[in-house]
């Protein structure tokens, strides 16, 4: 289907973008890579009367050393994050999941911003920003403001973002070598969405697992952490046996959607088997 009618602005800076926005009210719209609001513009599921689009802004986009941290760019493409060597070196689980988004046309436009704004519960990231207890940083007019991973998900494709603010980077705390990571999806064909998917962390230290965060991938109407499950791994033995009981818990306080892929309780054995081995591969077992 056509869009329906909307004006268009193609920002300069975050500044201008910021003020566009505020300027068109509640009809106004960013748009990045367009990967997700195309398809919702097309089949009329979205008809904003105007598109900011922020896909040109340079400032948005790449890695940055911040001593401690990485600094990622909101508009830096799935692509940039499985090739960037600094995501490689310090923040592994990230290139990992963003190599499982779609297919390589898809990876080229999306951005990591525009897949946490739209917060599906079906993306992949969502979940891996979760399990790496990110910081999201977002510019309105009343400036700069950093909402935790834990707090930017508010409900089905809804986040925290306040009206006319922009999700201008994503902050990340550096892995030491202790740690270890795993994103395991669960698709019925390559390079489909997942029907469940795991992003796990696990810091090993004298044959034990000190420390373990796991984010489940569509298994509610937001990403959700495995709190029983990191409770439960924290201490265990670093053993496939162990971790495969640490899993069990995965599914627990979770609220796994019914749809043409599989019902609730269907999700939630996948959330418990993908646990196990997402745990066991992130802690070297
Ligand atoms: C065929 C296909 C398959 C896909 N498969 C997968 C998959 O397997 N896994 C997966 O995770 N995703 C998948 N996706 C979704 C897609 O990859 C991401 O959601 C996409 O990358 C979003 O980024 P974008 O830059 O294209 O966002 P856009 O489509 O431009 O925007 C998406 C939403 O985010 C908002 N937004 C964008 N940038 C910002 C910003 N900086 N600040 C505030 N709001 C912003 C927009 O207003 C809009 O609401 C698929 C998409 C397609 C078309």
């Amino acid at each position: 289907m056509i869009p329906g009618k909307f004006d268009y602005f193609k920002a300069s800076s975050v500044n201008e973008a910021v003020g566009a926005l505020q300027n068109g009210g509640e009809d106004a719209k960013v748009i990045a890579g367009g990967q997700s609001l195309l398809p919702l513009l097309r089949l009329r599921l979205a008809y904003p009367e105007l598109l900011v689009d922020v896909g040109g802004l340079d400032e948005l986009r790449g890695v940055a050393d911040q001593g401690e941290s990485l600094l990622i760019g909101a508009r830096t493409t799935h692509y940039q994050l499985v090739h960037d060597p600094l995501i490689a070196e310090h923040c592994g689980l990230l290139a990992q999941a963003a190599a499982t988004v779609a297919d390589p046309a898809v990876r080229h436009r999306g951005t990591i911003g525009g897949s946490l704004a739209h917060a599906d519960p079906a993306g992949d990231l969502p979940a891996v920003v979760l399990a790496l207890d990110a910081t999201l940083v977002a510019t309105g007019t009343e400036g700069r403001r950093e909402i935790p991973a834990g707090e930017f998900f508010a409900d089905y494709l809804t986040t925290t973002l306040r009206p006319g603010e922009i999700l201008t980077g994503i902050q990340v705390r550096k892995l030491g070598r202790d740690w270890g990571y795993r994103y395991e999806k669960f698709h019925r064909t390559a390079q489909a969405w997942a029907i469940v998917g795991v992003a796990a962390l696990a810091r090993r230290s004298n044959g034990q697992v000190a420390e373990a965060r796991v984010g489940l991938t569509n298994m509610g109407p937001v990403p959700v952490r495995a709190a029983a499950v990191e409770a439960a791994a924290a201490g265990a033995d670093a053993s496939a046996a162990a971790l495969a009981a640490a899993a069990a818990a995965a599914a627990d306080g979770t609220n796994p959607p019914a749809d043409l892929h599989g019902q609730p309780d269907y999700r939630s054995h996948l959330a418990r088997v993908l646990t196990g081995r997402a745990l066991a591969a992130a802690a070297g077992v």
